[in-house]
């Protein structure tokens, strides 16, 4: 495609960077549009599994990526109650030699803050910070976008990547159903030197209970351990990533539960709660000159780690597409069909965890064992991760034969 377009992102999340990063290195114009007035330390941590870390490393974030985050030697699942302890799966070297790439887990601020760097780097003044866009016109040559506090702006095709709350989703394909799921999560970031030494290990642990789960890993070279949890509970309705919570209201959310999540618990400098809300998978994301990315088109329960990992392919392909393609039209239709197969098996397969990690079985510890062993076994592990795991966005094929239908 002609290289003079000017592309339009609003949005700059993970994935509205890495879209204009990888759009900027193959040569197209790119200005993004961020409504925050400041980029802050917000958000806590991301896992990132192998498929997205190819994508970040091909993009020359590699040596940023392993200064930055942690790299987790394993998966491991304990028992809510007794912290039974069963491996789920390794990582670390057998990742790496599995995969090609590490797993890693990083603090959404660092990748966000390298991402900043590298397209800023390519062409200073990409980014527009304090620009809430309000809303979009399309005709024939281009469109136009709109901001609350400044003039508005013409490119000739827009990516919407303004997340979750996407208000050019909305205007383009209408609000759409949303149901609250009646589970509500919890969030924070430890210091590590504020735990005991047994409870900072090198992995990443899923603490499985009736009604609700537990997820902690080290991130930032490990100085950090982000810790998050869900539990079933229907009175916090807000879907926000900055809504605070007390300790005290945590640990009531877990009466019965292992000491050492209580410890963690306790330790949180500052909870944030949010209520998980569950939209079904949209069938189209492109409307004439706008393609949404990320979790603007396929938000999802976070049960599969997947959300950074989607955006980030997100944004690879479409680079690629339009690389590849001859029209604008040619290549936001590609996009959006390698991409939607893909992304809704993610978000169905967060979906599908809620049950396991949930089971009423785990409240009784020997169910629970015979539950694990059924759940979690080796072939079973496989068959929900090594899809995820293996996809090279980098290179898989964009022509016809890649669409699956
Ligand atoms: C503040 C924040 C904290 C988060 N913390 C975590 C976390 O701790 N753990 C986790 O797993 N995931 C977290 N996420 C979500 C995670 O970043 C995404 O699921 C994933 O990276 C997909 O990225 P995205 O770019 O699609 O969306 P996001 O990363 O959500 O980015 C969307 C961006 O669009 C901007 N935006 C929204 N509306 C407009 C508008 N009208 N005009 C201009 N800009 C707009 C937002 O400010 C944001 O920067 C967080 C997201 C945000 C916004």
């Amino acid at each position: 495609m002609d290289k003079n377009v000017h592309v339009g992102v609003v949005g700059g999340g993970i994935g509205g960077l890495t879209a204009a990063l990888a759009l900027l290195r193959r040569g197209y114009d790119v200005s993004v549009f961020e409504q925050a007035p400041e980029l802050q330390e917000v958000g806590a941590g991301l896992q990132i599994s192998p498929n997205g870390i190819r994508i970040l490393f091909s993009l020359g974030l590699e040596a940023e990526m392993l200064a930055m985050a942690f790299e987790p030697q394993g998966k491991e699942i304990r028992l809510w109650n007794t912290g039974d302890t069963w491996k789920l799966f390794d990582l670390g070297v057998v990742s790496r030699e599995r995969y090609g790439y590490p797993y890693l887990t990083v603090h959404r601020n660092d990748l966000h803050q390298a991402l900043l760097k590298a397209v800023e780097a390519i062409k200073p003044g990409t980014v527009h910070l304090a620009h809430r866009s309000t809303g979009i016109e399309q005709d024939a040559n281009g469109v136009t976008i709109e901001f609350a506090d400044h003039p508005s702006v013409r490119a000739d095709v827009v990516i919407g990547a303004d997340g979750v709350h996407s208000h050019i989703r909305e205007q383009l394909f209408g609000s759409g159903p949303v149901e609250f799921t009646g589970i509500v999560a919890w969030r924070g970031v430890i210091p590590a030197e504020n735990l005991p030494d047994h409870l900072v290990k090198p992995v990443g642990t899923n603490w499985i209970g009736p009604g609700g789960h537990v997820i902690h890993y080290p991130i930032r070279g490990g100085e950090l351990m982000n810790f998050t949890s869900v539990i079933e509970r229907q009175d916090w309705k807000v879907e926000s990533w900055s809504s605070a919570g007390s300790n005290a209201e945590y640990h009531a959310d877990y009466p019965g539960w292992h000491e050492e999540v209580h410890t963690y618990i306790e330790a949180i400098p500052q909870p944030f709660k949010w209520a998980l809300i569950a939209r079904p998978p949209m069938q189209e994301w492109v409307n004439g000159r706008v393609a949404l990315l990320g979790d603007a088109c396929h938000p999802s329960l976070p049960f599969l780690a997947q959300g950074a990992g989607m955006a980030l392919e997100d944004a690879c392909i479409l680079a690629r597409a339009f690389d590849e393609f001859d029209t604008l039209d040619e290549a936001l239709e590609r996009y959006q069909r390698v991409r939607i197969p893909r992304a809704t098996a993610a978000v169905n397969g967060a979906y599908a965890n809620t049950e396991r990690f949930h089971n009423p079985l785990l409240a009784d510890a020997t169910q629970a064992q015979r539950y694990v062993d059924e759940q979690w076994d080796p072939a079973k592990v496989v068959d929900r991760y090594e899809w995820l795991f293996k996809y090279d966005a980098t290179s898989v094929p964009l022509d016809a034969s890649a669409i699956v239908d």
